[in-house]
């Protein structure tokens, strides 16, 4: 009878901790995924809102702040450049419209014009102009002519001759398709650059023996915007740290171009999985770890921004700890944990290549077993599309918990009333049973480096060259944050750091660029990579001798 009343005691205390904790994911879930949040697009109000809630949550739990402004940690999203409004431009003393009859190239100079320098006479210290009709002649037979990268390399060249700006314009009836692409990361030159409409040009620059008067701005500026992590700490006075990361941002109103929705209409994508499922599933645990006996570890909190940007805000917290990254046992990511009956009761774990310690701890039998939350899809590697990858990256253990794309996915019907909160509350369980085995272990996870993982966005190329592409990298080029073991970068010597500036006879200035080439070659195509290391300019043969499928 008393056994029996224990155990009738100790079954109620358990529903009532699963009482609570579902009802908090819940309210968690159905706050951030509210309209009055717009979506959560990283630097609007609507983040703004979510990150104040987080901090909010974690201050009432007990953790410290920890992030570089309190528990916020603000960082930028570089957007690529604009053009200023105080662009302005004037030939013959007759404004002209900006975008309509002029604009200045993206990688133009800054600067004010005031000369009324003779069109044919390239004066020294004097505006030069640069009709660009011979070179697309002399072109027209060779399908690979780069018009802009031979025109930035005609820019620099008159630029050091002596031109204090440059007017290009077209008189030829072939196309050029030049524009201001705010996303070309070419270099800025010394000098004001601007493109004039045919039109105009036919107006003012016709007559090559005459004079033009010109004035003006030209102002080319960065354009950017402002994100914020959420981090908070629980110091148990332990050696080594356990980081517990979930992003918060999600799209919008899809302006990022992230979106799935085939509408024209404009919705809010209100991402109740994705992820204010795994934001939940943080303060959660956060939580229970507080008012836990786990102390032989250090636990640290983040809500990452910038996710479905490419990883901005955990990139921008590895590369800017606000703890020792050194003493970091290992990263638990939660990205996606709200969908476990839409994927058969499977949950992907991710990352468990990344130290040895993980099939230790799931292949326990018996009382040491860790909770069960479902069926475990194991993936070793430890990159991914999410926030685990920039730990990785820092040789930092990883596991990464996701229930599985569904039709909602990035979509603005991903809501909360279809999020499995038992499904979600069993593994929030799960994962502190786990933390509960790794604090008897009581040591520091060994790392161990995995395979590449095939991610969403290189499985549409037929070839890889293998390496991870830096998202944040704002230069020209794209800038290698890691380079996989046995790809084709590999093999050709490139290393992690070197920016790739061209591949064969492509230039490459962009991430939009690097995959528009990559697109171009097919398995068992031979060409070259030009790369930059630090001040050098490399290249090297490389040979696309596999495919991305089924590896
Ligand atoms: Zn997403």
């Amino acid at each position: 009878m008393f056994i029996r009343i224990v155990f009738l005691f100790s079954s109620r205390q358990l529903t009532t901790e699963n009482a609570s904790l579902l009802s908090n994911l819940k309210n968690h879930v159905e706050y951030l995924s509210n309209d009055k949040l717009e979506g959560r697009r990283t630097g609007t109000a609507g983040e703004k809102l979510a990150a104040t809630y987080i901090a909010e949550e974690f201050r009432k739990i007990g953790l410290q702040p920890k992030g570089s402004d309190g528990f916020y940690q603000a960082f930028d999203v570089a957007e690529g450049r604009e053009i200023s409004t105080t662009t302005t431009l004037s030939l013959n003393g007759n404004n002209l419209v900006q975008g309509k009859d002029f604009f200045p190239l993206v990688y133009s100079g800054n600067g004010t014009i005031n000369a009324t320098p003779s069109i044919s006479l390239m004066e020294r210290g004097e505006p030069w102009f640069l009709n660009v009709a011979d070179m697309l002649a002399e072109n027209k037979s060779n399908p690979h002519f780069d018009v802009n990268g031979a025109l930035v390399n005609k820019i620099k060249e008159m630029a050091g001759k002596g031109a204090s700006a440059l007017f290009v314009y077209n008189t030829s009836a072939s196309e050029d398709g030049l524009k201001f692409d705010a996303k070309e990361r070419t270099e800025p030159v010394s000098i004001p650059v601007v493109y004039i409409s045919k039109d105009v040009a036919k107006k003012y620059f016709g007559d090559a023996s005459s004079s033009v008067k010109i004035t003006g701005t030209i102002q080319v500026v960065e354009k950017k915007r402002s994100g914020s992590n959420v981090v908070g700490y629980i110091d148990n006075g332990a050696v080594n740290t356990i980081i517990l990361g979930a992003h918060f941002d999600h799209l919008g109103y899809g302006e990022d171009h992230n979106s799935r929705h085939t509408g024209t209409d404009r919705q809010i994508h209100n991402g109740a999985d994705d992820n204010a499922s795994g934001t939940a599933a943080l303060i959660e645990l956060a939580r229970m770890l507080k008012s836990s006996s786990l102390k032989n570890n250090n636990y640290l909190f983040i809500g990452f921004s910038g996710e479905e940007l490419g990883l901005y805000g955990s990139k921008y917290f590895t590369q800017n700890p606000t703890i020792n990254l050194a003493n970091v046992n290992f990263m638990i990511n939660m990205d996606m944990v709200g969908r476990l009956n839409d994927s058969s009761r499977t949950l992907t774990v991710g990352g468990y290549g990344t130290s040895p310690s993980w099939g230790e701890l799931y292949n326990r039998t018996g009382k040491d077993k860790l909770f069960e939350a479902a069926q475990y899809r194991f993936d070793s590697s430890g990159t991914g599309p999410s926030d685990h990858t920039s730990f990785y990256v820092k040789n930092i253990p990883v596991l990464f918990y996701f229930t599985g794309l569904h039709t909602d996915y990035h979509k603005p019907s991903d809501d909360f009333d279809k999020i499995n909160y038992n499904g979600q509350s069993a593994i929030v369980r799960h994962i502190y049973s786990l933390l509960q085995a790794t604090d008897k272990m009581n040591t520091k996870f060994p790392f161990a480096k995995t395979r590449e993982a095939q991610t969403m966005s290189t499985a549409r190329f037929s070839v890889t060259l293998g390496i991870m592409p830096d998202y944040t990298y704002n230069g020209a080029g794209v800038r290698a944050d890691g380079v996989s073991d046995g790809k084709p970068a590999q093999k050709a010597g490139l290393k992690a750091g070197d920016v790739i500036t061209a591949i064969g006879d492509y230039k490459v200035n962009s991430m939009e660029t690097y995959m528009q080439t990559l697109g171009k070659f097919k398995k068992g195509d031979k060409t070259t990579v030009n790369y930059k290391r630090g001040d050098q300019s490399l290249v090297a043969t490389i040979e696309f001798y596999e495919t991305h499928f089924g590896q």
